[in-house]
């Protein structure tokens, strides 16, 4: 397709107004609020929050693999201008493991713990034309682009013959073997020390690179981020707060909370301390209606209409926008 086509410059996955929840005994979990966001072509964004901000119900939402209780109750999800939340299982089950990919962050989620990596790597081929052995010869060759040392001989082993870092390489070379359009890594690193997630970080970008395939990873660890990521969205509470440019979320974060979670990033701080910091007060309670901004309650800069009144998206930058009232042109000009 030509770059100056209108369609080539339509998102590879556009996410407008997703608004979910999770049937409860204590009642609906309002785990996705009016979420609206882009995936373009060949870029990564990065999902960062606390713990219960939405991240991997979001992945799951786009993946299709939510349990029986959650309930889209308003919005859409368009990939490659089709729509996922209204596909039949057999469209949905053609595009998994061909057009879209998932890494989890147990490689175990994946990886069939009584067949060979070599019957699964071929499996997963299953959408290709080609001979087993051809397809055998690719497996081998992306585990050998992952760093699987003598691939050749490993290829017949079971999950249990390699460690948890080697069996997310291999996690990795299978979601990448199909070539996606889109790849969504929830808290691919997380299990994984500290070298081995830089490792990984580095050859997923590589990987990402050479494929062309966009990238929706969700993660924690802000280094990682900043690392791999074109754009970040930041989650709070069900809600995309506020998203951009890596570059200027991390240099220029204009959302109180962005700014609280990466004062609190253990990367960031230069002075030894005992005890890591964190934001004061705990995450509202996603049951039942709300009303105002979803971090007033902890926002050091709340004042009245923060209670009162949702705040809607504002335009930080070209490319940054956050949900606070504090950046209402009409409050600006006026103090
Ligand atoms: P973490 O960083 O801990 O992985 P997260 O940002 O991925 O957190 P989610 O797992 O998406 O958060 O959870 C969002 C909210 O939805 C949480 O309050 C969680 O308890 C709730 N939730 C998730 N799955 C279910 C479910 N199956 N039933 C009910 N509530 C759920
Ligand atoms: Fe804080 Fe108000 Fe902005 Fe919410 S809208 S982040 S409470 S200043
Ligand atoms: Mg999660």
């Amino acid at each position: 397709m030509r770059r100056d086509d209108p369609i080539s410059a339509l998102p590879l996955l556009e996410i407008r107004g997703l608004s979910l929840d999770f049937g409860t005994p204590r009642g609906r979990v309002h785990a996705l609020r009016n979420v609206s966001l882009d995936v373009p072509g060949a870029q990564v964004l990065g999902i960062v929050g606390e713990s219960g901000s939405g991240k991997s119900t979001l992945a799951y939402t786009v993946m299709g693999l939510l349990p029986e209780n959650a309930h889209a109750i308003a919005g859409s999800i368009l990939f490659e201008g089709r729509d996922l939340l209204n596909a039949t299982t057999q469209a949905r089950r053609s595009l998994l493991g061909d057009r879209l990919s998932m890494i989890f962050q147990d490689p175990m989620t994946t990886l069939n713990p009584v067949r060979t990596i070599e019957s699964q790597m071929i499996d997963i081929q299953h959408h290709e034309r080609r001979s087993r052995s051809e397809k055998r010869a690719r497996a081998i060759e992306m585990l050998h682009r992952v760093g699987i040392p003598d691939p050749q001989s490993r290829v017949g082993g079971y999950p249990h013959h390699f460690s948890g870092g080697m069996r997310q390489r291999i996690c990795i070379a299978m979601a990448l073997l199909v070539k996606p359009a889109l790849l969504i890594a929830d808290e691919p690193t997380t299990a994984l020390d500290a070298t081995l997630e830089v490792q990984i970080i580095h050859l997923l970008k590589e990987l990402q690179k050479e494929i062309g395939c966009s990238v929706l990873f969700v993660s924690h660890h802000l280094g990682a981020v900043a690392e791999l990521c074109d754009r970040v969205a930041v989650m709070y509470a069900g809600e995309v707060v506020e998203e951009g440019d890596v570059r200027d979320i991390f240099h220029n974060p204009a959302h109180p909370y962005t700014r609280a979670l990466l004062e609190c990033d253990p990367g960031r701080i230069r002075q030894k301390t005992r005890t890591l910091p964190t934001i004061p007060g705990e995450v509202p309670s996603l049951l039942g209606s709300r009303k105002g901004c979803v971090f007033h309650a902890r926002c050091t800069q709340a004042f009245d209409r923060c209670v009162q009144e949702s705040p809607v998206e504002y335009s930080i930058a070209v490319d940054q926008v956050a949900r606070c009232h504090l950046f209402d042109e009409q409050r600006l000009v006026s103090a």
